[in-house]
């Protein structure tokens, strides 16, 4: 087994960075790791997955409470104990992906942890959903957000989207600044779905700019794109000491 790490450019997460360089037996590999030691906050886990979708993440967080991250700084001893006697919890969590339509190819915009948004910043964005091939709204606002249930208390909570219990399949779609009215009715409301489906989003803006986010990363498309999202084919897969239920991390992480 070969590791790597990914750190937060903070002085605490590269001192939790020595203390397990120091301490695990295993060798580093930064090309083709099997795990992948990511040291700071939900970012610094979300861009480990990203670039390393194959290895098992251990997240260590160094700041306040992270979501993904199961280790710790007081843990840190539990986790080089988990690396060096492979006896730990492997977690699979689900992935979106994103796919550029054009006339001859479907083209991999990439893979979300989170979420995958479409928006405009500036001018409305009209926007032809389609659900399974079915015409479903017409949408005109700031965009949409498509998340999954890791997802569901990031950016979609933030939009009044629902939370969702990790252990159900789902994807789920929150609109952005909405508008409604007689010339353009929505859901207004989240709209979450069995994770089977196939969302395609028909962008109609001429000339605007039109930009994908998928988790922290963010892309400009043609402003008359469709997209389609689904559920990856592949998962991330996460490292635990003990896996702890989702509930209890949504009422640690939210409530008092
Ligand atoms: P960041 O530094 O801007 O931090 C975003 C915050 O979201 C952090 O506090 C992080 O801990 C938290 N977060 C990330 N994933 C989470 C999850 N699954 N559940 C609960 N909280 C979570 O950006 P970052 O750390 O690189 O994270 C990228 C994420 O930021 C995006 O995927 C998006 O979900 C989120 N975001 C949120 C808003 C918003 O809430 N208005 C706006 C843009 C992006």
């Amino acid at each position: 087994m070969k590791y790597t790490t990914v750190v937060k450019n903070d002085s605490e997460s590269k001192r939790v960075e020595e203390k397990i360089r120091n301490s695990i037996k295993i060798e580093e590999d930064n090309t083709n790791p099997d795990y992948v030691i990511a040291i700071g906050g939900d970012g610094t886990i979300i861009k480990a997955s990203h670039r390393y979708p194959k290895a098992i993440i251990f997240g260590v967080h160094t700041g306040h409470l992270g979501f993904y991250a199961n280790y710790n700084v007081d843990t840190v001893d539990e986790l080089i104990d988990d690396i060096n006697s492979e006896k730990f919890e492997c977690h699979n969590i689900d992935v979106i992906s994103c796919e550029l339509l054009t006339k001859n190819k479907t083209i991999l915009l990439g893979n979300a942890l989170n979420e995958i948004s479409i928006l405009t910043p500036l001018k409305a964005l009209t926007m032809e959903v389609y659900v399974d091939g079915d015409f479903f709204e017409t949408f005109k606002g700031t965009g949409l957000c498509v998340s999954t249930p890791f997802g569901s208390t990031a950016y979609n909570k933030s939009l009044g989207g629902a939370v969702v219990d990790t252990s159900l399949s789902a994807i789920q779609v929150t609109e952005i600044a909405g508008i409604n009215s007689n010339a353009f009715r929505t859901l207004s409301s989240p709209l979450v779905l069995n994770s089977e489906r196939v969302l395609e989003l028909r962008c109609k803006n001429y000339g605007d700019k039109v930009y994908i986010t998928i988790d922290h990363e963010s892309k400009e498309v043609g402003s008359y794109v469709s997209i389609r999202i689904h559920q990856s084919d592949y998962k991330i897969r996460m490292a635990y000491h003990r896996y702890e239920d989702q509930i209890k991390r949504i009422k640690r992480t939210f409530l008092k």
